[in-house]
């Protein structure tokens, strides 16, 4: 969705707070725009997109900074059928980029749910989006501690957080040392004077930009509202103050029935997840000779059969034969 607004027009809808922080935000998305371009010079930015207001709020600062980007949206199969529908209506510019494995077969593979301590998905599907680029992204200090202490120019890995000027520096310092004769690892990118040379990021890392880091939850309502004046997802009409994933681990208990209710088949995939994982974690996807765990149990079976005779059946370890206490029953 392009904004039919000029920067001076969007300064006067704004309030001086908020055209304080507008400003800072396009500052640094200029100055950044150099390094996006050096790593894709046909994209530029990777646009983290995710239906939400606070990457509504990011694309329309870069529209207003007239830098280039492009916006892709990775889905995980537990995204609210609302916000995909709200994207395709409104964004069709933006890139669905569809998982290789739903989170259910990928838990099954694991024999592992995502948990808060354990938060395997995001890394699964959101934070190796836009490896080897320079990612916008649209978190902001104000919504959790810990990303109150994140930074608005970070390594995805975290070999570097702080601003654009200390990556600069970071940059310089790390260029400069030999690593014992060898030449500097990293992506290869073009410089400002069209010579090709060697970035920061290597590997699946990338170059992560946080434009509206300052910005309050009011800042983006306002800015959404009175300065762009664009629609939301109506799932915030509803009652939910955040968009993402149904059922995130990361949500309360409370959140996680709420949505259990209101997207069943979600609820009914996690229990057929959790009933596979029983089994012995091997899903319907895995099911070939090419996974470890069948052939594993195919040799035992063989084996079994050549020297015993008969089937073998195979007692799960939550089967209760082993020290275990058995699970207790589930259903869809
Ligand atoms: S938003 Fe929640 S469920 Fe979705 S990938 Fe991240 S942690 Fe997992």
């Amino acid at each position: 969705m392009k904004i039919d607004l000029s920067l001076e027009q969007a300064y006067a809808r704004a309030s001086s707070g908020l055209r304080k922080k507008m400003e800072y935000s396009i500052r640094l998305l200029q100055k950044a725009e150099r390094l996006a371009l050096a790593y894709d010079s046909r994209g530029g930015y990777y646009l983290a997109f995710s239906g939400g207001k606070d990457s509504q709020a990011l694309l329309h600062i870069a529209q207003l900074a007239g830098v280039r980007y492009e916006g892709h949206m990775n889905l995980t199969s537990v995204d609210p059928p609302e916000v995909i529908r709200f994207v395709k209506q409104h964004y069709p510019e933006v890139q669905l980029i569809k998982p290789k494995a739903s989170i259910y077969q990928i838990a099954v593979e694991k024999s592992l749910l995502p948990t808060q301590r354990v938060r395997w998905c995001c890394n699964e599907y959101k934070e190796n989006a836009g490896a080897g680029k320079v990612t916008l992204i649209g978190i902001r200090h104000q919504e959790s501690t810990r990303r109150a202490k994140r930074n608005e120019v970070e390594i995805s890995s975290r070999k570097f957080s702080g601003t654009l000027e200390g990556f600069e520096q970071y940059r310089e310092e790390k260029l400069s040392k030999p690593r014992r004769g060898r030449p500097p690892k990293g992506v290869n990118i073009t410089n400002a004077t069209g010579e090709r040379t060697v970035g920061c990021i290597s590997g699946k890392e990338s170059l992560l930009i946080s434009p509206i880091i300052h910005w309050t939850e009011r800042d983006v309502w306002e800015f959404l509202n009175r300065v762009c004046q664009v629609p939301h997802c109506q799932l915030y009409d509803e009652g939910y103050t955040r968009i993402g994933c149904i059922c995130c681990p990361m949500s309360s208990y409370r959140q996680k029935l709420k949505e259990m209710n209101r997207w069943p088949h979600v609820k009914r995939g996690w229990i057929k997840a959790i009933i596979n994982i029983r089994r012995g974690g091997v899903s319907q996807r895995g099911l070939t000779n090419s996974n470890p765990v069948v052939r594993y149990w195919r040799r035992l079976e063989t084996h079994h059969r050549r020297n015993w005779g008969g089937t073998l059946h195979i007692q799960t370890r939550h089967g209760g034969s082993a020290g275990f206490r058995a699970a207790p029953r589930l259903s869809a």
